[in-house]
């Protein structure tokens, strides 16, 4: 049963929709858990900025969304410069990514037709006042295959419902979520898992979690699917591990500070890191080209972020400190630098990108 399912005169109150859910039916899965919290959470309300629960990169500096607009201007001109083509970009907040982008890609000629996968009302409007002639879509399925594309996601993977398997003394379970009184708490499921687990973890010490994020994996695959039909290029930027690795990484952030994933369902985010390694797998099985997957503050300094720097300070001395503050958040490695990964597609007739060392 999913939360649109509940009768008019259940509760409004997303945890207490749980705990009854969890009485009468038994334990959720954390997939479950994590997909009806984040839509509720994100269809509620603008939860960027500082006086949200969190900042993005975009939201930090112009620099961000110009440095990403320029990698594609780029790609297109070497690629040929074909006038009609597609801008999309997954989960696009409030668009500020998006209008940064763009008007850096302008200078080079490139105007894309802007679509936008978003499903937040709230958002929507945002991105309506920052990007004029959008059009926006629930998903990558009817956007047009008409011509090449040009994606983006940053900070969208992260927040997709993972699954969780435990090792137990009987095997691998689910983890699910259960409650203790009141209390949400993770309990093992009851079904046998060993099946949907990789064979070189089958023997893994008893409490060990893998992580799994089907939501990413099957839109990862569209893109590659996509990028090989139609031309054009990706970036995917977002805090993650380049090399598969075991644990749970599930968080949740309100008002700029960590809490219980379980504290408040629907009022906080939900993210976990994304893992690159299983992501660039999946584009190579559909013959799509990694350009790579790299540090973001290897990935901006290669794009020339301090010369930008100091080009917007000479125009605008008084902002000089508050300039240098910005970029180093964004690349210091104790800040944004080595956390968030950026990854970079191609069609496979396409060109390599800016800031991969040695593209494959
Ligand atoms: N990229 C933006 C916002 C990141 S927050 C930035 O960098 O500032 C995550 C974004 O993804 C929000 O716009 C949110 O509404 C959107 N989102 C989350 N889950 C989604 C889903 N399942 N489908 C479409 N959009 C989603």
């Amino acid at each position: 049963m999913s939360v649109e399912d509940e009768p008019a005169d259940a509760p409004r109150d997303l945890g207490a929709i749980f705990r009854r859910l969890i009485r009468n039916t038994g334990p959720i899965s954390l997939s479950h858990f994590m997909g009806e919290s984040n839509a509720r959470y994100y269809a509620a309300k603008d939860p960027l900025g500082s006086e949200g629960d969190f900042v993005t990169a975009p939201e930090i500096s112009q620099m961000f969304g110009e440095l990403i607009g320029l990698w594609l201007a780029d790609l297109w001109v070497r690629a040929g410069r074909e006038e009609y083509v597609h801008y999309v970009e997954l989960g696009p907040g409030r668009g500020t990514l998006a209008k940064d982008a763009l008007r850096a890609a302008r200078r080079y000629g490139l105007g894309p037709q802007v679509h936008f996968v978003e499903t937040s009302n709230a958002l929507k409007d945002c991105q309506a006042e920052a990007v004029s002639g959008a059009l926006w879509h629930d998903d990558l399925s009817t956007v047009p295959m008409d011509a090449p594309m040009l994606l983006v996601a940053n900070e969208f993977l992260d927040a997709l419902p993972v699954r969780q398997m435990v090792r137990t003394a009987e095997g691998w379970r689910e983890r699910m979520v259960g409650l203790d009184g009141d209390d949400f708490t993770f309990v093992a499921g009851g079904q046998p898992m060993d099946s949907a687990v990789p064979s070189d973890w089958q023997e893994a010490p008893e409490g060990t979690i893998i992580e799994t994020n089907p939501g990413a994996a099957a839109v990862m695959y569209e893109i590659a699917g996509r990028l090989g039909d139609q031309g054009g290029a990706a970036l995917i930027v977002d805090y993650g591990y380049a090399e598969t690795q075991a644990g749970s990484t599930l968080q949740a952030v309100r008002a700029h500070r960590k809490l219980s994933p379980f504290a408040a369902p629907g009022e906080a985010d939900l993210t976990t890191h994304v893992d690159f390694a299983t992501l660039a797998n999946i584009a190579r099985s559909r013959n799509l080209r990694v350009l790579g997957v790299t540090t973001q503050g290897d990935f901006l300094r290669s794009l020339g972020i301090g010369m930008r720097t100091e080009n917007l300070a000479a125009r605008a001395p008084q902002y000089k400190a508050e300039l240098g503050a910005q970029r180093d958040r964004l690349i210091a490695d104790d800040e944004m630098g080595q956390l968030f990964k950026v990854m970079g597609l191609a069609a496979p007739d396409w060109p390599g990108g800016a800031g991969f060392e040695a593209p494959e």
